[in-house]
């Protein structure tokens, strides 16, 4: 079924690091050989070997409307007849801020970058430039992307792998990154106590993807605002994962908090590698070539990449998310029903189109310490369950499903009867 997958794997890891270009791509978690990929259309994906799934991930979040969008293909086919890169400025690029702006209210001025990576990395280097203050507090579990402040207690593919604290990142970088617990405001709190005018930002995912799906608690994310205005600190929102997917405006929208900088990636591209940072103008006025923080890119605003986001932007309304909504309620529903009648341990954390199935005992998962204390091998074992039924999922616990607005209603049918006989499997 897999044959030329295997094939593929074997070639790819002579000459690619582990045979992938992000680790988790390598379905190690889920013990088994990764499938290559050669086609996806709408809300279908499929393999080297013919074979046909219902994709979940949605390539990690960006392709809202699925695979090969035809206002997204068309828009890189028209572009890409001007060229495809000048390495100079452009009006796509000012058409792309301003649609950023209008959307995200916190936004006032927004740079553009190739990754989400890119994008959290810029931002902290703004945010100790802006302060003058070099320490930064990150969440256990969160991930930020690979840059080195963030590769400690890192979530994604890190935890995945057991790799939380990656070797190559120096001492002195790790210590000005000081680790809290998310929805711990006391531990918070207590980094701000003991390391007292050196916080340069607080950067949070603030609906956490990246240790599976965990939501803010009540108040958190306005206690973070507090505590962050208290300290003169910056107040980051990594929306790389949620930024256009949970509203038009992000978690910020739906939380009613508005930080100081934001950073964006995933859909901002439509599948094309864009990410963003933007905040208040006074913040971004740091930047050069008009203040002293300096951060640049031979590709950034790249005409094909804002033009292939803004085919997704543009269509994204509030109806938009109502289906997104309304399908992955359909689904999660379906999945709970499951769940209780064949009497499993496992809860659902959901909202909007992401969202996790994490195999605990526990009622629900609030943080670092909860998500890895999953049983990691049952989710494996659920994943290749729905591989061979046709259902694409993220090859790892710690990582959340992505729904597309293309899902049909015999997709969200087939996706909870596979979810029943996988889970009749595991009991
Ligand atoms: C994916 C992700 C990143 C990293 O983005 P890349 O484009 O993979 O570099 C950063 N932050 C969050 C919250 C993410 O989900």
């Amino acid at each position: 079924m897999y044959k030329n997958s295997i094939k593929a794997y074997k070639k790819s890891s002579d000459l690619i690091p582990g045979g992938v270009n992000s680790p988790v791509r390598a379905f190690k978690s889920v013990n088994c050989d990764p499938v290559f990929f050669k086609r996806g259309k709408g809300s279908k994906l499929y393999d080297v070997d013919g074979n046909k799934y219902i994709d979940c991930v949605s390539s990690w979040g960006p392709l809202i409307f699925g695979h090969a969008d035809k206002d997204t293909v068309k828009a890189i086919n028209k572009y890409s007849k001007d060229g495809t890169s000048y390495g100079a400025p452009t009006l796509h690029e000012t058409e792309m801020a301003k649609k950023i702006i209008e959307m995200v209210p916190s936004v006032e001025k927004v740079r553009m970058v190739n990754s989400g990576t890119e994008a959290t990395m810029s931002a902290i280097r703004l945010a100790r430039g802006f302060t003058g203050k070099r320490r930064i507090i990150k969440f256990a579990g969160n991930y930020h992307g690979h840059g080195d402040s963030f590769l400690i207690k890192a979530g994604s593919g890190a935890i995945t792998l057991g790799l939380p604290d990656s070797p190559g990142v120096t001492k002195n970088t790790a210590k000005d990154t000081l680790i809290a617990s998310f929805n711990d405001i006391k531990s918070v709190e207590k980094l701000f106590r003991s390391k007292a005018n050196e916080i340069a930002a607080v950067i949070v995912e603030p609906v956490s993807g990246n240790m599976g799906l965990v939501l803010p608690n009540n108040g958190f994310l306005k206690a973070l605002r507090k505590i962050c205005s208290d300290n003169e600190a910056l107040l980051i929102f990594d929306e790389v994962m949620t930024g256009f997917r949970l509203a038009k405006g992000g978690a910020q929208e739906i939380y009613n908090v508005t930080p100081d900088i934001t950073t964006l990636g995933k859909v901002i591209g439509g599948g094309l590698p864009v990410g963003a940072y933007g905040g208040r103008s006074e913040i971004m006025n740091s930047l050069a070539p008009i203040g002293p923080v300096y951060q640049a890119g031979t590709l950034s605003g790249n005409p094909l990449a804002m033009q292939a986001g803004l085919s997704v932007l543009k269509k994204l309304d509030n109806k938009l998310f109502q289906k997104l909504d309304t399908i992955s309620n359909e689904i999660c529903v379906g999945i709970q029903k499951n769940i209780d009648e064949i009497e499993i341990n496992a809860v659902i954390s959901r909202i909007g189109s992401m969202m996790t199935l994490f195999f605990t005992d526990k009622k629900e998962i609030n943080n670092y310490e909860d998500a890895m204390a999953c049983d990691t091998d049952k989710y494996a074992k659920y994943f290749k369950h729905m591989l061979d039924m046709g259902i694409y999922l993220p090859p790892s616990q710690f990582e959340c499903c992505f729904f597309s607005s293309v899902l049909t209603r015999d997709d969200v049918k087939k996706i909870i009867k596979s979810n029943r006989v996988a889970l009749q499997k595991l009991v």
